[in-house]
């Protein structure tokens, strides 16, 4: 069931008829004028499905088209949303539109300032595997088509900004699409399809390789008491505690952020140690009991905790095993502003109502 045929030999895609001149076109068909299925060019004619979406059908034959038989309402409708979803942000849209190598359910066309952009729109309500849609996207890639997956089973992937994979759930009692990011569980949103396409197309959803939290948040500081494990001298050791919410309102959990707040610029408050600094520091570190620790595996230096007294390293595992355990001294909860961004790897199609987005590190947003 397409949404394309030719009326008297001029292309006419039925969603984006105005009421009037579908009305002309299933007047003309029903009194012998040409309409013919853009799909073999067998005789056809206007229909509305119960839901009401215009479309046309071929006119009862010896044999079913080979090429559109077998596509079912939700398809269809799903089609017709992104025909004039991409009409809308002035693209000139043509569906069932075939090409070297693809046959695009919706492809949209518009000039832009570096050269014509082409958007194909793909609606796949059977399953289809990692590897066939990685090959269909690089057909369309060298035909210089952005292709967009709307994929009612999609296969397990990674986001990526080179495979636009998005879920699409139809809902049978309302008629009506939804979209939801696959494969990464965080951000979660949800849209109708014409929503989702409009802020696709509109530049409020794009996609970011990391989770990136801006401005104020509220952190939790923990102090806790305990002993070194080597000296059994005193120790004071703190923690940072609390969820940042990236720009697309996304949970970044403590896990996630950790190590980088002295760069966000977020230090507890010196004055709540009573151990004198008994290990330079040399680097400005604060607070007193943080030392610059060797490079790690990654080459990359990593600070640690470390006893006042005879400077051993607290490492992790100790710090897990016999600190944490041991409820804290003190606990503080304040409002922090970042005077830098914090970043979690995340690839992700991030969608924001402000003017704060998601971006990875060195990334202007
Ligand atoms: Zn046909
Ligand atoms: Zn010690
Ligand atoms: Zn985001």
């Amino acid at each position: 069931m397409p949404l394309r045929a030719t009326y008297d030999d001029a292309p006419v895609i039925a969603p984006l008829l105005t009421d009037a001149e579908w009305h002309a076109v299933v007047r003309g068909a029903g009194e012998g004028r040409a309409l013919r299925m853009a799909c073999c060019d067998a005789p056809g004619y206007g229909r509305v499905a119960s839901s009401g979406l215009r479309h046309f059908a071929h006119r009862p034959g010896p044999s079913p088209c080979a090429v559109t038989h077998g596509e079912s309402i939700a398809h269809l409708t799903a089609k017709a949303v992104a025909a004039r979803a991409l009409a809308a942000h002035g693209y000139a849209v043509t569906t069932e539109a075939a090409g070297d190598g693809w046959r695009a359910d919706v492809l949209g066309v518009r000039a832009a300032p570096r050269g014509v952009v082409r958007v194909a729109c793909e609606v796949q309500t059977s399953a289809q595997s990692l590897t066939d849609t990685l090959d269909r996207q690089e057909r369309y890639r060298r035909a210089g088509v952005r292709a967009l997956w709307l994929m009612s089973r999609p296969p397990a992937h990674v986001p990526s900004r080179a495979l636009p994979i998005f879920r699409l759930a139809w809902d049978e009692r309302t008629g009506a699409h939804h979209v939801t990011p696959d494969a990464s569980a965080r951000p979660a949103w949800r849209l109708s399809l014409g929503t989702f396409l409009d802020a696709l197309l509109g530049g409020r959803l794009r996609f970011s390789t990391h989770l990136r939290a801006q401005g104020e948040h509220e952190i939790t500081t923990e102090l806790r008491e305990a002993a070194c494990l080597y000296c059994r001298a005193p120790c004071e050791v703190h923690l940072f505690r609390g969820t940042l919410r990236s720009a697309c309102d996304a949970a970044i959990p403590p896990m996630r952020w950790r190590g980088q707040e002295r760069a966000a610029g977020f230090a507890p408050d010196p004055s709540w140690y009573r151990l004198p600094a008994a290990i330079p520091l040399g680097d400005g570190d604060a607070p007193h009991v943080l030392k610059r620790r060797r490079h790690d595996a990654h080459g990359t230096i990593v600070r640690a905790f470390a006893c006042p007294s005879c400077g051993a390293e607290l490492t992790a595992a100790a710090l897990r095993h016999h600190l944490f355990r041991r409820p804290p001294t003190r606990v503080a909860t304040r409002r922090v502003t970042l005077t830098a961004p914090i970043h979690a790897p995340a690839p992700h199609w991030c969608l924001t109502t402000g003017a704060e987005r998601c971006a990875g590190p060195g990334a202007t947003p």
